[in-house]
């Protein structure tokens, strides 16, 4: 595997592989790798014959209250771990490769950036969708994988990658989990015991709500669905909801009932520190 970390090198190595008829595929990350990431990785693998991750802990991408300068980072660890992912490249340039001191263009969604995630966190998804516009122009890929985790991120990418005419595949991967169901996340390193017990809320919030449509033949309103959740949620010491959503898993617009692209969609803050986000579709894949 080999580390790139300047622009004009990953468009050099990127570029010969497009010659020789690659099909390139990217996993665009942030780096301190789990199992979800390396899931995306393998994935990456099985569509095309070249693989290049990114790492790049974003800074347009974090509000001024965010975690930026906590958010944890290891290159030599991740590098080893892609490494034996097979990955060919790994490209994780510094901030000032990506921005220069003057840059101030920004690639902005509309409506389906500014609810969920989007309201707590104003501009994120802007930051997001401008990095990753940078990373697809930096490493054109035929196809790019991205979590089902973030849901919005995914809805959005596929949004844009339509609206701005790229011609790349857009390839969700579901969530991958701990053991026990919280959902895989480099943010859970910030959590103490306690709060990591606590943290199991989300995925059992969203396991209430799938087992309530079960059991009433899917007769549940949706508005008590969500209420029910965020009752839940909250009688969990620590925890204070941002929000608690249904929503079409492509459009992110509310479900006004539950069908088989309804997704629950929730984040949750820990001790007023660790925000986490979580998701989960409300009827089973097996009746689909
Ligand atoms: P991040 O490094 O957190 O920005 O994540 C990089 C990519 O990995 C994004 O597309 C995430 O959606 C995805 N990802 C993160 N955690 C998980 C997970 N638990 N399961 C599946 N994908 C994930």
């Amino acid at each position: 595997m080999r580390l790139v970390q300047t622009a004009a090198e990953v468009v050099r190595e990127t570029g010969a592989w497009r010659k020789d008829g690659e099909r390139i595929v990217l996993v665009p990350t942030m780096g301190w790798f789990h199992e979800g990431h390396l899931a995306l990785m393998r994935l990456a693998k099985s569509l095309g014959s070249r693989t290049i991750v990114s790492l790049f802990v974003n800074p347009i991408q974090f509000g001024p209250r965010e975690d930026l300068a906590a958010y944890p980072r290891d290159l030599d660890r991740d590098r080893r771990m892609a490494e034996d992912e097979g990955v060919d490249i790994l490209f994780a340039p510094a901030v000032e490769e990506m921005f220069e001191p003057q840059f101030q263009t920004r690639v902005s969604l509309g409506a389906i950036s500014q609810g969920l995630c989007g309201a707590d966190r104003p501009g994120h998804f802007d930051g997001v969708a401008t990095i990753v516009t940078k990373l697809f122009h930096l490493t054109s890929p035929d196809v790019a994988v991205f979590g089902e985790k973030d849901l919005q991120q995914l809805a959005l990418i596929r949004r844009m990658v339509r609206d701005l005419n790229f011609n790349i595949e857009i390839v969700g991967h579901p969530i991958i989990r701990e053991p026990d169901g919280l959902a895989m996340s480099s943010r859970n390193s910030y959590l103490n015991e306690a709060e990591r017990r606590t943290a199991l809320c989300l995925s059992q919030a969203i396991g209430r709500a799938r087992e309530t449509v079960r059991q009433s033949g899917n007769a549940v309103p949706v508005e008590s669905l969500i209420a029910d959740a965020v009752d839940f949620i909250a009688a969990h010491a620590g925890c204070q909801v941002d929000y608690v959503s249904i929503v079409d898993r492509w459009s992110l617009a509310p479900s006004t009932a539950i069908d088989r692209d309804s997704v629950m969609a929730l984040a949750v803050k820990i001790n007023g520190r660790v925000r986490l986000i979580d998701n989960g579709l409300l009827l089973p894949e097996a009746g689909r």
